[in-house]
């Protein structure tokens, strides 16, 4: 239960990710693929892109099961 929201964070921006709604349709790993990969543990890393096109690629998600909070 308490695994059903997983964060990811750097010192910009905090991602949220909800495994039980992901559709798999892989917009993220397709739109960015240094910070989405499915290879990787954990397989988001937000240090690997700015925090602009990170938030323009979890917009494209499908099922809303990404989604972020910039920090200031
Ligand atoms: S874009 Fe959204 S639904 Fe698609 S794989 Fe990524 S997190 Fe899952």
């Amino acid at each position: 239960m308490s695994e059903a929201v997983k964060t990811y964070e750097n010192e910009s921006i905090t991602i949220y990710w909800r495994p039980d709604i992901c559709e798999h349709a892989g917009e993220c790993v397709k739109g960015l693929p240094n910070v989405f990969d499915v290879k990787k543990r954990p397989w988001i890393s937000p240090q690997n892109a700015t925090s602009e096109e990170t938030m323009r690629v979890i917009d494209r998600c499908p099922s809303k099961a990404l989604s972020y909070q910039a920090k200031k």
